[in-house]
């Protein structure tokens, strides 16, 4: 294995205290980011995207495992950190300085397949997750999302009808994807520690329904979930079409948005008109 300081005395020689601004919450213990690692499985010769590589814990965790990594940050004081890291492990990892939330990531994967991981930011987290998952492209060149969210969260986003953790982001990961909590991550793993405590979400694409209705999809869900106490014959009023899919499809106006599962979101809207 690499030989390589303990990532404490990296943060100390390249001075990375942690910026709140930059959402920036490091994780040292190396076990523990081995195990996230090894969450897409196999990774040898494979092509990863990590955003938010900070001082590269992680970072250095993929490259172990044998990844190929393009690492988006926009810190620069990371930068001499990433640089050391490239080249312990010549050929394996392209830093690029910038904001993740505007580049294109296909393009730089030449439209090869990639896998996702990260420990995003909490403020762009979610807004990186809608990208991944609402592009219309089906299936996307990413081949897995492994991705840290506050825990509160990643529930929502593996969670089944019936509950208040299900809504929109619920139907946004499963209606064409695989969502699967990979693991708790206790808040005291994070330097400084952030005030609740996270998880892994995993998410693999799964072949998409037959005809492109993520925007209708996405209507829907933001009307029924936007007033999820009220029966769907009051909150779907304002979608042009949905009431009368509603009936074509048999399903009960009097419901409320949280009992509809994805397969019932998924066929409203494609019995909306275009
Ligand atoms: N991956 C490191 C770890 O696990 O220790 C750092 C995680 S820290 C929670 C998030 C990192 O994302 C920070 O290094 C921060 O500078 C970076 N970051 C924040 N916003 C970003 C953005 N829009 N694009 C790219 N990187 C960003």
């Amino acid at each position: 294995m690499t030989n390589l300081p303990p990532l404490r005395e990296v943060i100390a020689a390249h001075g990375l205290s942690a910026s709140k601004a930059l959402g920036q919450n490091f994780l040292f213990d190396e076990q523990l980011l081995a195990r996230i690692a090894a969450v897409p499985g196999d990774l040898t010769g494979r092509n990863v995207l990590e955003v938010g590589p900070g001082p590269g814990g992680l970072t250095r965790a993929l490259l172990r495992a044998g990844a190929r990594v393009t690492a988006i940050e926009m810190d620069h004081r990371c930068l001499p950190a990433l640089a050391e890291l490239a080249e312990a492990f010549p050929g394996q990892l392209t830093v690029i300085q910038g904001d993740a939330l505007k580049l294109d990531h296909d393009l730089l994967f030449d439209g090869t397949p990639y896998a996702i991981l990260s420990n995003l930011p909490y403020n762009v987290g979610t807004a990186l997750f809608t990208r991944w998952m609402g592009g219309e492209d089906w299936p996307p060149n990413w081949t897995s999302l492994t991705l840290m969210f506050q825990q509160e969260v990643a529930q929502r986003i593996v969670a089944q009808p019936g509950g208040s953790a299900y809504g929109r982001l619920a139907v946004l990961a499963q209606w064409r994807g695989t969502a699967k909590l990979a693991m708790k991550v206790h808040r005291s793993a994070f330097t400084p520690p952030p005030k609740v405590m996270s998880a892994i979400v995993h998410v693999t694409p799964a072949a998409m329904p037959e005809g492109v209705v993520a925007a209708k999809l996405e209507a829907i869900t933001a009307a029924a979930f936007g007033q999820r106490r009220k029966m769907l014959r009051q909150s779907l009023k304002g979608v042009p079409g949905a009431l009368d899919a509603l009936e074509t499809l048999g399903i009960d106006p009097q419901r409320r948005a949280e009992t509809l599962d994805v397969a019932e979101f998924v066929a409203v809207a494609r019995k909306l008109p275009t």
